[in-house]
């Protein structure tokens, strides 16, 4: 990895843990950070939406960053239940996921919509963390890259650099089953993205692999060529498991 990227690590938390949990795991995080050797990386959390004013200080005061899980891309409107990327950033958020596979097949966001969120917020002065990533028949046909980086293509936010926005390689198929892809694999596709990103003038842009990243295979992922960083799920819903895999950046 380039000296350039910072390895980021970030935890995706989806729809769990109430308020004294989640203090709780930010407790243990803060711990784990007072303690322990500097992390190499850095750290950031994405909790639900509900959990985001009660969290911004204790994750400010351990030096870890606070995200969002998704956002809409409008300013502001008739549009009940969802978030701007304002609201975000005025709750102390400076990244947001934008475009995870979750939210794409539960509200049908495809492409297009998913950067005009990035677009939105980049206006709002977050960094987007934009998720692609192809799904197990798309794989198994072959189709890997050329889905990945058509979706790179077509949800990327116009004149995307490295300070402005990460991108997360998240191949469907090894959310929260235990399943990931072989090295040579991850490899493979973030070498595409790499070239992809270079010959559109964004080559220092963080990549980020997510799915099943456990403590027991972060440090071999971490290790590869063009891996920047890691979006955790599952493993970021313990402190421990967390914090292993933080301490696992090269
Ligand atoms: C995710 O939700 O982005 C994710 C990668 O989940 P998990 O780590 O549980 O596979």
């Amino acid at each position: 990895m380039a000296e350039t990227r910072r390895t980021l690590i970030a935890g995706n938390w989806k729809m769990n843990r109430l308020r004294a949990e989640a203090e709780s795991l930010v407790r243990g995080l803060a711990e784990h950070l007072r303690a322990g050797a500097p992390a190499r990386c850095e750290v950031l959390v994405c909790p639900p939406a509900t959990l985001l004013f009660a969290l911004a200080e204790a994750l400010a005061d351990a030096g870890i960053a606070l995200g969002g899980q998704d956002c809409h891309a409008e300013a502001a409107g008739a549009h009940t239940g969802d978030l701007s990327a304002a609201m975000l950033a005025d709750a102390g958020c400076g990244y947001v996921i934008v475009g995870h596979s979750e939210r794409r097949a539960d509200h049908g966001a495809g492409d297009a919509p998913v950067r005009a969120k990035a677009e939105a917020a980049r206006a709002a002065g977050l960094i987007p963390i934009v998720c692609i990533g192809e799904t197990a028949a798309q794989r198994d046909a072959g189709r890997a890259v050329a889905v990945v980086e058509g979706q790179l293509d077509h949800s990327l936010p116009e004149g995307a650099t490295a300070d402005t926005v990460v991108i997360a390689y998240e191949p469907i198929w090894a959310i929260g089953t235990g399943r990931t892809p072989t090295a040579n694999d991850i490899a493979e596709v973030h070498a595409a993205i790499r070239a992809r990103l270079g010959a559109g003038g964004a080559g220092g842009v963080r990549i980020l692999y997510g799915g099943s990243v456990k403590p027991d295979n972060a440090t071999e992922i971490l290790a590869l060529a063009d891996v920047d960083g890691a979006l955790v799920g599952g493993a970021s819903l313990s402190a421990d498991d967390f914090w292993a895999i933080c301490r696992a950046s090269p």
